[in-house]
């Protein structure tokens, strides 16, 4: 009899019905009615639905240590007069370390499996990482002004060098190159990030285009919008992924198109810091490549796909007033394969040959009953509590809500002790303010 790493029994999959999904090397090696076989772990799939797990594809995960500060300010200000200064007070490997572990800990519960992240001492994110069992693209931020990580541009850059090399031969974890922004590094920062790529054969993971202002920048400075400012540099290309691009006009979604260019969309941060709404079903009847990102958790101010999904369909229902603007199974493909798929992940749908990152959701709650479509229901109704079992690469990280590679309490235990150390150092500021 043949014989399976994982088998997950009678699951009900969406416009299938109920089949056995047989997982070997982390990938769906079998998918239909009773599967006769052994396996070395099997999942009671009875009663729940399957749907390919989430690819968070724009974050600063750490930075859930700083969620709940500077509540109700717009971007430039919520940056320059909270985050960067508790950072440059806070951040070192042990508050990445904790940050990490919270974010990776919220995320298996919220059912994602891949996430793209952009942050200081990723080697400690990417440790949290391997131990959970998670999926990531990790990245430096790279700048031109200094902070904890390096000084000069050319640190920063060789920071980013060593940490890929670091990462040679990791399945689960890839390195990633992070410039900040284009009005965060000059020309020359860029093509030395865009020469690295190169040569290493990274992807690159950047914000462009979030604010007006910095659209306003860039043109005072450089007299182009962003986009054609990077293209002028020869910085795009199809490993290039864009978070925000909320503000491009037509001439930039000719060059994104014809660079093969990645937005990952963040609805629900732009919505916060009040960055507007970037026009998504336009570039989607362009025929962009469109994947979804919830960005830091202090911006939005959680790592929820589900909910992320939810708002960017209804999101863009209401600024377009066309219910049909984007529906559920497009909402639903750019939360899961568009983002697997950006970084070269076969992954996202539940078919076989494609890689075993999937979700059983539960749809037991009052809000998911009676249950008639579930793909709509899914991405218009569920919550991540509903969320019952999570695997990435074949590997069970939660089974019946029980996390299996991380120890709960004590990730929240740490994460409350560093809390307490950043709400005093606030009141402080404020005594002394
Ligand atoms: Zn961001």
């Amino acid at each position: 009899m043949e014989k399976y790493d994982l088998l997950i029994k009678e699951v009900t999959l969406p416009g299938r019905g109920r089949v056995d999904i047989a997982v070997s090397d982390g990938k769906i090696s079998r998918l239909r009615e009773n599967i006769e076989a052994e396996a070395d772990y099997t999942v009671e799939g009875r009663g729940k639905l399957a749907f390919p797990s989430f690819a968070n594809m724009h974050t600063h995960v750490p930075m859930s240590l700083l969620r709940g500060i500077g509540a109700d300010l717009p971007l430039m200000d919520w940056l320059q007069r909270v985050i960067w200064p508790l950072e440059g007070e806070f951040v070192s490997p042990e508050f990445v370390r904790a940050g990490a572990k919270l974010g990776v800990l919220e995320m298996i519960r919220s059912g994602t499996t891949l996430f793209m992240d952009m942050y200081f001492f990723e080697e400690e994110v990417g440790q949290v990482c391997k131990e959970a069992g998670i999926r990531a693209g990790l990245g430096f931020g790279i700048l031109d002004f200094p902070t904890k990580v390096a000084k000069t541009p050319d640190e920063y850059i060789e920071r980013a060098r060593s940490f890929a090399q670091s990462l040679k031969g990791e399945d689960l974890v890839f390195p990633v190159l992070c410039p900040h922004a284009p009005y965060t590094c000059s020309p020359d920062t860029l093509k030395k990030v865009k020469e690295l790529a190169q040569e290493l054969d990274l992807y690159i993971h950047i914000h462009v285009s979030e604010t007006k202002s910095e659209v306003e920048r860039i043109r005072e400075e450089y007299g182009k919008t962003p986009v054609s400012h990077l293209e002028s540099l020869g910085f795009l290309s199809d490993k290039v992924l864009c978070a925000h691009m909320v503000w491009l006009e037509e001439e930039e979604i000719d060059i994104v198109k014809e660079r093969g260019v990645k937005i990952a969309h963040c609805p629900e941060s732009n919505l916060k810091l009040a960055s507007g709404v970037a026009p998504i079903p336009d570039y989607l009847r362009a025929g962009l490549h469109i994947t979804l990102g919830t960005d830091g958790p202090a911006s939005n101010d959680n790592l929820d796909m589900l909910e992320e999904m939810s708002t960017m369909a209804k999101l863009h229902k209401g600024v377009s007033m066309d219910a049909k603007a984007i529906d559920a199974g497009t909402s639903l493909r750019i939360a899961t394969e568009n983002g697997f798929s950006a970084v070269g992940i076969k992954a996202g749908r539940i078919e076989e040959g494609y890689e075993a990152d999937i979700i059983l959701i539960d749809p037991q709650s009052p809000h998911l009953q009676p249950l008639y479509d579930p793909v709509a229901q899914v991405v218009y109704s569920a919550q991540s509590s509903d969320i019952d079992t999570v695997i990435c690469r074949g590997k069970v990280l939660m089974e019946k809500r029980e996390l299996k590679t991380i120890d709960e309490e004590e990730v929240l235990y740490e994460a409350k002790r560093w809390g307490e150390r950043i709400s005093s150092y606030l009141d402080r500021l404020q005594g002394s303010g």
